[in-house]
Parts: C-alpha cells; structure tokens; sequence
C-alpha cells in the first residue's frame, strides 16, 4: 500500500506543516501518539496524526491488530 499519509515529523516548520495539513500554522500541535505535527486545535483538531490514524486503519482492515 503506497496512500499511507506522511508522518511530519516534530521539528518542521509549522507553516510547512500546515500547507501540508490544510489548516492553520497556529492550529499545528503533536500527534499524542508518535509526537508527529498534526491539526490539533480548531474544527478539525484531532488527537492523532493522519499517518497514526492511517495505521490504525490498516491494521484494522489487515484483521491482525498488533500493539
Ligand atoms: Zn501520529
């Protein structure tokens, strides 16, 4: 599987990350799981970054859930 989103890792710029995103450099925060840059505050804030979020799902969708 090649859709997997990519993690962005902590120490980029947070304008960078926010082009990437789709929000807003101020809405930028950490992913609460793997401390990767995710939206984190505003209408779409979430706890986890896509790239978490995406491995999740294919775990998921693998039927074999491994933690
Ligand atoms: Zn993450």
């Amino acid at each position: 599987m090649n859709d997997a989103p990519r993690r962005l890792p902590p120490d980029m710029d947070r304008a960078s990350a926010a082009m990437i995103l789709g929000c807003q450099p101020r809405q930028v925060g950490f992913c609460v799981r793997c401390r990767g840059l995710t939206v984190r505050y505003g209408a779409h804030a979430k706890l986890i970054c896509p790239w978490c979020h995406w491995k999740e799902t294919a775990t998921q969708k693998n039927g074999a859930k491994q933690d």
